[in-house]
């Protein structure tokens, strides 16, 4: 049993950290919307003034914030100074590798061990506590951090040293977004040459053109009833935070000097389709905008 500052309790948070009350451990909550608190605190955690009074009392810090600068700040004006020594600090927000690194190096810094611990899975695979974590940080810190994972988790894999965790997140998604596209396209083609799409379903899905976004996630409605397509694209991973993650993926791409022409045009194209007023809605809806059709 573990004292669990949690700092964080939006959309993801909130069902992580009920998931670590459910499994017995003392969450100390804090968020800087007070709805979210008293969201945790009905899940069973126990409410903080600030994240300063979260950390101070615990053993274990967990932080899922929007993005970099977040992550950044909160390590360096309240986790940092605040923390008691000896704890175990992990950040599951998706953010840039530079950002993870240099918390990595302050937190090393002050001696503490520090892990970036990114997911794949949404809204609903918080709540059910069937979250993948692809953990960066030392060999020897994994064990204990794979231990505090476990409750919030399907599967957690130790992806190399400090930033490996946001590096496979990024490389995962930049993947996912491009085969998304693929997909959406080949049926808007196969649309326009007079192919059923049900039939094009049946024969791609067991055809070398077969992928997770057409057999799984597939975005055109009616193969995969558990798909968002079948719900007007809602829920599901919001096109918004794919462009966030497609960025990501570019800044690193640039910074790394690797050439990346998909990961490109797939951000272009998931910019042009937030632009046009559909940030809220899956990311599968990219759909409709390959028909020419993005009022259905
Ligand atoms: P969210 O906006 O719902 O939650 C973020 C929370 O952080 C908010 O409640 C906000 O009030 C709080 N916050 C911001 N700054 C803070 C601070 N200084 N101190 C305390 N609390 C602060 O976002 P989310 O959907 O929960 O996503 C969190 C992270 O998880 C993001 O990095 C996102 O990219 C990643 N992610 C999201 C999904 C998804 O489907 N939503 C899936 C995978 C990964």
């Amino acid at each position: 049993m573990s004292r669990i500052a949690f700092i964080g309790l939006g959309n993801m948070g909130g069902g992580m950290a009920a998931n670590q009350v459910k499994a017995g451990q003392t969450v100390l909550a804090f968020d800087l919307a007070a709805a979210a608190i008293d969201k945790a605190v009905a899940a069973g955690c126990q409410p903080a003034a600030s994240a300063a009074e979260a950390v101070g009392q615990a053993e274990v810090v967990i932080t899922m914030l929007p993005a970099g600068q977040h992550v950044r700040a909160v390590y360096e004006t309240d986790i940092l100074p605040n923390v008691a020594q000896g704890a175990l600090l992990i950040d599951c927000s998706t953010i840039d590798v530079d950002s993870a690194r240099a918390v990595a190096a302050m937190a090393a810094a002050k001696g503490f061990r520090f892990a970036d611990a990114p997911v794949s899975g949404g809204i609903m695979a918080a709540d059910a506590g069937t979250l993948a974590f692809m953990v960066g940080c030392d060999d020897a810190d994994f064990p204990a951090v794979e231990a505090v994972l476990q409750p919030m988790a399907r599967a957690v894999v130790h992806a190399g040293a400090s930033g490996a965790g946001q590096a496979a997140k990024i490389c995962n998604n930049m993947l996912l977004g491009i085969s998304m596209l693929g997909t959406c396209e080949a049926f808007a083609l196969a649309e326009k040459l007079g192919l059923a799409p049900d039939r094009f379903f049946e024969i791609a899905s067991q055809s070398s053109g077969q992928c997770w976004s057409l057999t799984t996630y597939c975005p055109w409605p009616g193969p995969v009833p558990t798909a968002p397509s079948n719900r007007g694209y809602e829920g599901g991973f919001l096109t918004a935070l794919m462009l966030k993650d497609l960025k990501l993926a570019q800044e690193a791409a640039a910074k790394a000097g690797a050439t990346t022409p998909l990961g490109a045009q797939a951000e272009a194209l998931y910019a042009m389709f937030d632009g046009l007023g559909f940030g809220g809605k899956d990311f599968s809806a990219v759909l409709q905008l390959m028909r020419g059709k993005i009022d259905e």
